[in-house]
């Protein structure tokens, strides 16, 4: 079976942690959140802890991974997969040497396809991937400072994106966040707007078949579902209705991602 399923278990500046299924296997992209919390929200879909055989890694900020994460994978055996450029980060953060699988290019996982695509964020960057069976490919990509043309040219002919959605400019503008945070946020190596994230989706729907549009990382204090709603309805109405939108509190539900028609041609 080549359909992928996945769903998020939470996104946002306080832990970011998914769940992809490819075949039998679950993967974890990111392990921002702490056991508990985690153990707890993926137990909403039925999946427990030694379903679990492999992490991805898009970066090493806290919110992604949580260095208490450390001791379970070696304990577990867990494979840790992360860009040889994160490797000295990860081991300092107390990563075993062990657990830690780097790549340079493309890798395989379950038989899938991993595409990483180095996109900006603070000083080493951060990765997006692609998960492509053969049959189904879906896209993730957050904490991106600016969406590269780079990235667009590799999102392509994707049954599914779960993407960053992080920030109402004005919103942002009025926040009493101190103005050097404010700008690591909105300088192009931070987070992404709506309208950037708007603008990206609306380029990557029309060079795929989208099932499911995830939105990620959307800020408690500078961002909001109803503005984020409006926006979809005035720009991108007929895709609306693919749009879930993820919350630092709660798991997601669980979406299946399948061959699309186009794709099978
Ligand atoms: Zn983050």
């Amino acid at each position: 079976m080549s359909k992928l399923v996945f769903f998020v278990l939470g996104s946002g500046s306080s832990g970011n942690s998914s769940l992809l299924r490819i075949k039998n296997n679950w993967v974890m992209i990111d392990c921002g959140f702490s056991m508990k919390q985690t153990k707890e929200r993926m137990r909403t879909h039925n999946v427990q802890l030694d379903m679990v055989s492999d992490v991805v890694i898009t970066h090493l900020d806290r919110d992604h991974f949580n260095p208490v994460w450390c001791r379970t994978f070696l304990q577990r055996g867990v494979r840790v997969h992360l860009h040889e450029s994160h490797v000295a980060r990860a081991r300092s953060a107390g990563l075993d040497e062990a657990c830690i699988v780097p790549f340079k290019n493309t890798f395989h996982l379950h038989g899938a396809q991993v595409e990483p695509v180095h996109v900006a964020h603070d000083a080493l960057g951060t990765f997006s991937y692609i998960f492509d069976t053969g049959k189904t490919r879906f896209g993730l990509a957050t904490d991106l400072g600016r969406v590269p043309q780079h990235l667009l040219d590799r999102f392509v002919n994707l049954d599914g994106v779960a993407f960053e959605s992080n920030y109402d400019p004005s919103m942002q503008e009025m926040s009493n966040r101190p103005a050097a945070l404010k700008s690591r946020i909105m300088d192009g190596g931070g987070h992404l707007s709506n309208e950037q994230s708007i603008a990206a989706i609306c380029h990557i729907a029309a060079e795929s078949n989208l099932q499911h549009i995830v939105l990620l990382h959307l800020s408690r204090q500078c961002n909001s579902t109803a503005i984020i709603r409006d926006l979809y309805r005035d720009n991108l109405a007929h895709l609306y209705n693919y749009v879930t939108m993820t919350s630092q509190d709660r798991c997601s539900r669980l979406l299946s991602i399948e061959t699309s028609v186009a794709s099978t041609i």
